[in-house]
C-alpha cells in the first residue's frame, strides 16, 4: 500500500517535470492539458431519490435545506429539469455519459454494466490531468456495473455495519454522514492538479427516517422530507470542506436529482420504492443546481426544459474541453452567463414494467406538453395541469401523433448500446433486493399479444405488495387467494405464479404447489426471453422457479425426483444458500445421509437462517456428532427466529441430551 502510494507520488512528481519540460519546449497547451492547470475543480453532488418540490428553493416552504437553497442563490437553478429514467443506475449512468439509456444499454438496475470505451466525465477529466474519484453510497452503483471507469478513487465500500433498519429488512446503503466522511478526507488531500469529485447521497430512498436525533418531533409525520433535510446538512459538510481547502472559488458545484419519488396520496403513486415504474412529473422532475467557477449569474432562476444529459457537455465545456461529438446533452454555459438557448424536447423511458410482463413505456416532454407512449398513450397539458391528471389523448389526437413522431426521429438518431453482463452473487442480489427493488422476469413480450399498460395494472401490483406483507406476517392463507386472483389477471407476471407456488407449499399444499411450479417451468422452457428472464435485481427468475419446484417435491415425499432439480439449481447459482438447502433437504429424503451433511454445511455458512440451521443439526444428529448437532440448534435459539422454530430447536436438544 505504502509502496503504492510512494509509487503514485513519484509519477505525479514525473508527470510534472514533464510538464514543466513541455511548457518549455512551447507545449503550452499540452502541459496545461497535462497538469490540468487554470481549470476549474468540479463537485457533483448527486441527489438520490429527491423531488425538486421538496427543496426550498423550489419553493417547499416545509423544507429545511439551507444549503441548497445557498448554492442557488449564488447559482444558478433549472425549474424544469428533468431525469432520463426513473431508475438510479440508468439515470446516473446519463449524468455522467450525456448519453441517453438506450445508448449508454444500462436500461435498468443492476442487469449489466456501462459498455466499454463510452467516454465519461470521469474518463475525460482524467485524460485532461484531473485528479478523479467518486463516493457512492448504494450498491446499486457498485464499481461492478462500470460507472467507475476513469476514477483513480472508486468508493463502493458498504460495509455491513452500515445497513440500516427500515422496519422491512435491512438497507444496503450507507448514510449520508458516512459518504460525505469519505469524500471529505479525499477532497482534503493538498495536490496541485484540478479535481472531479463526485459524491452520492442516498438517504432520501425508501424507507425513510424522521432522524428524530437530529431534528426532534419536526419532521416525525413528514419523514421522506426529514432525509432530505438530512442529505442537505451533509452537502453543507461537502462545502465547508471546500472552503477550509481554500478551493472553494475555484470550484463548479453542480447538484442534481437522479429522478424524484412518488408520494402517498398522489394521483399516480408507485408501490415501493415509490419510483421507476411510470414516467409522471414526480418521478422525472428533478432539482439541477450549478455554482461556483464557471457560473456567472448568481441567484437566476431558468425555466426552460433542460435534462440531466445536459451536465456532461456542461461540465466539460466548463473545464475546457469539448465533449464528444456523441453526447444528447446540450452544453447549458448560455443560461450560466444569462443568456438562453431554444426550447427543446426530453426523452425519457421506463422498462422496469417489462419486469412484470407488462409494456414499458417512453415519454417525450417538451416545455409544454407531455407525451407518454404506452398502449393506453397519454398526453398532457403541462402548463394547465401540471400534475398530469387530465389525458388530452383522444381530444388531441394530431398533436399527439406528432409529438410521437418527434420521439421517433429522437430514438432514430441514437446509437444503441447493449450493456455488459454482470453476473450477481446471492448477497448482493440480497442487498439490492433490501432496496426495495423486486420484479419478475424481464420478458421481450414476443410471445404474447398486446402487453398491459402499467397504469392499468398498478392496482394489481398494489395487491401483490398486500399478499407479500401478508406472508411476512403469517397469513399465508389469505395471501393464497390474492396470489390466486392475481396470476388469473397476469398470468405473464413469472414471479406471481411463482409466488403463488411458494405461498402453496407454506400451507402444506405440496401437490398443488408441484403442478404450479412444473407448469411453469415447462413454460418458461418454451420460451426463451422467459427463460432468459432477468429480475430489475440482477438476478434469473428461472433457477429460483427450478429450486422452489424441487422443494416442493421433497415436500410432497418426492425426493429422488427433486434430486436432479435441486442440483440444476445450485448449478446455476452455486453460492445461494436457500438452493444448498433444498439440495440438503432432497439428498437427506434420498437416503444419501454424508452429501446431505455437506449441503447442509455449505447451506448454513451461506445463509445461516434458522431454517438452515435446524436441517444442519438434524444432519449432523443423524451423523452421529452430538456436540456440533447441539451448537447448531443452540444458535437457532439464540436468533430472531419463530415459535415454530424455535420449538423444534428445543425439541431437537431434548433429544441430543
Ligand atoms: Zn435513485
Amino acid at each position: 500500500m505504502l509502496q503504492t502510494s510512494m509509487n503514485r507520488r513519484r509519477l505525479a512528481g514525473a508527470l510534472w517535470s514533464a510538464g514543466l519540460a513541455l511548457i518549455a519546449l512551447g507545449g503550452w497547451r499540452l502541459g496545461r492539458d497535462l497538469l490540468g492547470w487554470g481549470r476549474p475543480n468540479v463537485l457533483l453532488i448527486t441527489l438520490d431519490t429527491t423531488r425538486a418540490d421538496r427543496l426550498g428553493c423550489y419553493g417547499y416552504a416545509g423544507a429545511r435545506t439551507p444549503a441548497l437553497d445557498r448554492l442557488a442563490a449564488r447559482g444558478v437553478l433549472f425549474e424544469q429539469a428533468v431525469c432520463s429514467a426513473p431508475l438510479t443506475l440508468p439515470s446516473h449512468a446519463t449524468i455522467l455519459t450525456g448519453l441517453l439509456p438506450p445508448e449508454h444499454g444500462l436500461r435498468l438496475n443492476s442487469v449489466g454494466a456501462l459498455p466499454a470505451g463510452v467516454p465519461t466525465l470521469a474518463t475525460e477529466l482524467r485524460r485532461r490531468g484531473y485528479r478523479t474519484a467518486a463516493f457512492v453510497a448504494a450498491t446499486v452503483l457498485a464499481a461492478k456495473f462500470g460507472l467507475d471507469r476513469g476514477f483513480q478513487v472508486y468508493d463502493d465500500n458498504i460495509p455491513p455495519e452500515a445497513r440500516r433498519g427500515g422496519g422491512e429488512g435491512g438497507q444496503a446503503y450507507r448514510s449520508g454522514e458516512s459518504v460525505a466522511d469519505a469524500a471529505i478526507r479525499w477532497l482534503q488531500q493538498p495536490s496541485r492538479a484540478p479535481f472531479f469529485c463526485w459524491v452520492h447521497f442516498y438517504d432520501p430512498h425508501w424507507p425513510y427516517h424522521a432522524h428524530t436525533d437530529r431534528f426532534g418531533a419536526q419532521f416525525a409525520d413528514r419523514p421522506y422530507d426529514a432525509e432530505i433535510a438530512y442529505l442537505d446538512a451533509q452537502v453543507q459538510r461537502l462545502l465547508d470542506a471546500l472552503t477550509q481547502t481554500g478551493v472553494g472559488p475555484r470550484t463548479l458545484i453542480v447538484a442534481v436529482g437522479d429522478h424524484g419519488e412518488t408520494l402517498a396520496g398522489e394521483p399516480h403513486a408507485e408501490p415501493r420504492p415509490h419510483h421507476g415504474l411510470m414516467l409522471y412529473r414526480g418521478t422525472m422532475r428533478v432539482p439541477l443546481i450549478l455554482c461556483g467557477a464557471g457560473v456567472r449569474r448568481h441567484g437566476r432562476r431558468v425555466g426552460a426544459l433542460v435534462e440531466t444529459a445536459d451536465v456532461f457537455p456542461t461540465v466539460l465545456a466548463c473545464c475546457g474541453a469539448r465533449a464528444p461529438a456523441r453526447s444528447s446533452g446540450r452544453d447549458l454555459r448560455p443560461w450560466l452567463r444569462g443568456r438562453s438557448a431554444a426550447p427543446r424536447a426530453c426523452y425519457g423511458e421506463s422498462e422496469l414494467p417489462a419486469s412484470y410482463g407488462w409494456s414499458g413505456q417512453r415519454s417525450l416532454t417538451t416545455e409544454e406538453w407531455k407525451y407518454i407512449r404506452s398502449p393506453v398513450p397519454e398526453l398532457y397539458d403541462l402548463v394547465a395541469d401540471p400534475n398530469e391528471t387530465n389525458n388530452l389523448a383522444a381530444a388531441r389526437r394530431s398533436l399527439m401523433e406528432d409529438l410521437d413522431e418527434r420521439l421517433r426521429q429522437i430514438e432514430s438518431a441514437m446509437t444503441p448500446r447493449a450493456a455488459r453482463t454482470v453476473t450477481l452473487s446471492a448477497s448482493e442480489r440480497r442487498k439490492i433486493e433490501s432496496l426495495g427493488y423486486l420484479g419478475g422476469g424481464q420478458r421481450d413480450g414476443a410471445a404474447g399479444g398486446p402487453r398491459h399498460d402499467i397504469k392499468e395494472m398498478l392496482p394489481l401490483l398494489w395487491r401483490s405488495f398486500e399478499a407479500e406483507a401478508l406472508v411476512q406476517s403469517g397469513r399465508v392463507a389469505e395471501a393464497l387467494s390474492i396470489w390466486r386472483e392475481l396470476t388469473a389477471e397476469s398470468p405473464e407476471t413469472i414471479l406471481w405464479r411463482n409466488s403463488l407456488g411458494v405461498s402453496l407449499l407454506k400451507v402444506e399444499q405440496a401437490e398443488e404447489a408441484v403442478r404450479t411450479l412444473e407448469a411453469l417451468k415447462a413454460e418458461m422452457e418454451r420460451d426463451a426471453s422467459a427463460l432468459a428472464a432477468v429480475q430489475p435485481d440482477g438476478g434469473g427468475i428461472y433457477p429460483a422457479v427450478v429450486n422452489n419446484l424441487a422443494f416442493a417435491l421433497c415436500a410432497a415425499g418426492k425426493h429422488a425426483e427433486a434430486l436432479p432439480l435441486a442440483r440444476q439449481a445450485v448449478e446455476l447459482e452455486k453460492d445461494n444458500g436457500s438452493y444448498r438447502h433444498t439440495l440438503a433437504t432432497a439428498l437427506r429424503g434420498s437416503g444419501d445421509r454424508a452429501a446431505a451433511l455437506q449441503a447442509a454445511q455449505i447451506a448454513a455458512d451461506l445463509l445461516p437462517s434458522p431454517e438452515h440451521l435446524l436441517t444442519l443439526a438434524q444432519c449432523l444428529q443423524e451423523a452421529g456428532q452430538t456436540r456440533p448437532a447441539r451448537n447448531a440448534a443452540l444458535r437457532v435459539l439464540q436468533m430472531p427466529a419463530d415459535a415454530a422454530e424455535k420449538e423444534r430447536a428445543r425439541a431437537l436438544l431434548e433429544k441430543l441430551r
